[in-house]
């Protein structure tokens, strides 16, 4: 097997979004001398907030991170999905749920990113290099980019979901599909504490969210359902304006609080399922394994458990082709059963037809706090391997 001088095996991972932040924390832990190779110019991504998890957070504790971001974070108080007009359909107990699983937070993206930054040596992350080519030679593992050619025992695919590292071991892998919605994310620009309401609302084909924020700013996401690459004919601010502006309080006063170019847009794809994650030395992870739609809010979390998950087999198990073969063993029908969950709460919220919103409405209304909590169960118990 091919090593370092002092014996460390190498790792380069493409990336550096959550997973590949993750993944090199975790490698790097376990004595794998590591380096990211992310084709932006700079590490982060800003405008928006993240819920994360207790699955999440127990994959953060793992890398020794849990706590730096719970000091960043703020918990979830309220949560549960309301009706346009302001009618709550179905609340969840934060207390209970918290009690049971773990604490669900809410951090800023930028505060995220920073600490995972700051958790790597500066020099492990290589900037405005975009990778197009990956190939085995023998026990190693040869990356064409844009700064050259890098050779390691391990390439960890984590370039999301439109991933090169994917197209280029498999290429006849399905493409990404739309899922039929299109989602704004947004932040006030200002702190807003009287505007603390938070949870989901849903409507015909249409849904907003409200999060608040560590800094008592609000984040909040609108999604509905689109065509693909259709925009507003007058900007993102306005669209999402016209199509939530007279949703119940305090949906306007929070639109009024946002700076109108801070509006990003997204239209969400998902990846259908691929019949591997891995190839000999070559894993894929996060987004590029799994794209899945945001209903669940686990995409990044899913991302965390791959990375800790991936790190615990490569320290226990010396042949890296078997231990990324138990990689996959491991986390595709786990990930796979997640995204195929949140496709499915989707299909619920953005129904858009009278008859069935008034049914789907009803049945929320009927589903007993104590089942809500149980759906939870599946994405929130996971623990790290031991
Ligand atoms: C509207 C919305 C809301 C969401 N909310 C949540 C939430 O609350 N909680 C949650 O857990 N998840 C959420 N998600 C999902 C979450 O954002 C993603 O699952 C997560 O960010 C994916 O991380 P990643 O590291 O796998 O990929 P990415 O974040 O896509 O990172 C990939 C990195 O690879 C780089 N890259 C790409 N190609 C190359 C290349 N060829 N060479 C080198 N570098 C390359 C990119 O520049 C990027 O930095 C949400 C998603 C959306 C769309």
């Amino acid at each position: 097997m091919a090593t370092n001088r002092d014996g460390s095996r190498r790792a380069i991972i493409v990336g550096a979004g959550i997973g590949g932040l993750a993944t090199a924390t975790a490698l790097a832990q376990c004595g794998w001398q590591v380096e990211i190779l992310e084709r932006a110019a700079e590490v982060g991504e800003a405008g928006s907030g993240l819920t994360l998890w207790a699955n999440g957070l127990r994959a953060l504790d793992r890398i020794g991170l849990g706590a730096q971001v719970r000091e960043q974070a703020m918990a979830e108080t309220d949560a549960g999905i309301r009706n346009p007009v302001g009618r709550w359909l179905t609340r969840t107990d934060t207390a209970e749920m918290a009690r049971r699983y773990g604490e669900v937070v809410m951090i800023h993206r930028y505060d995220l990113f920073d600490i995972m930054r700051r958790a790597l040596p500066p020099d492990a992350v290589r900037l405005g290099c975009a990778v197009t080519g990956v190939e085995h030679r023998g026990d190693r593992v040869e990356v064409t980019h844009s700064g050259g050619v890098s050779c390691a025992d391990l390439v960890v695919g984590a370039d999301g979901i439109h991933s090169a590292v994917r197209k280029a071991v498999f290429p006849g892998a399905p493409e990404p599909r739309y899922a039929g919605y299109t989602a704004w994310r947004t932040i006030t620009a200002h702190p807003v504490p009287e505007l603390h309401d938070g949870g989901q609302t849903w409507g015909h084909g249409e849904r907003f969210g409200i999060i608040a924020l560590p800094d008592d700013r609000v984040y909040m996401f609108g999604v509905a359902n689109s065509a693909p690459r259709l925009r507003g004919p007058d900007g993102e601010y306005a669209e999402l304006r016209r199509r939530f502006g007279t949703w119940h309080d305090p949906i306007p006063a929070l639109l009024d609080a946002v700076d109108p170019a801070a509006v990003l847009r997204h239209d969400i794809y998902e990846l259908p399922p691929l019949s591997s994650y891995v190839l000999g030395r070559i894993a894929l992870l996060g987004d590029a394994a799994h794209a899945m739609t945001p209903n669940m809010g686990q995409g990044a979390n899913q991302g965390l458990e791959d990375a800790v998950t991936l790190a615990a087999l490569l320290d226990r198990i010396e042949s890296v082709p078997t231990a990324l073969a138990e990689y996959d063993l491991v986390r595709r029908p786990r990930t796979q059963d997640i995204a195929r969950r949140s496709h499915r709460i989707g299909v619920a919220a953005h129904v858009s037809s009278a008859p069935v919103v008034l049914l789907r409405d009803a049945l929320l209304r009927l589903t007993p706090g104590r089942a809500m909590l149980r759906s939870f169960a599946p994405a929130l118990t996971w623990q790290p391997l031991a």
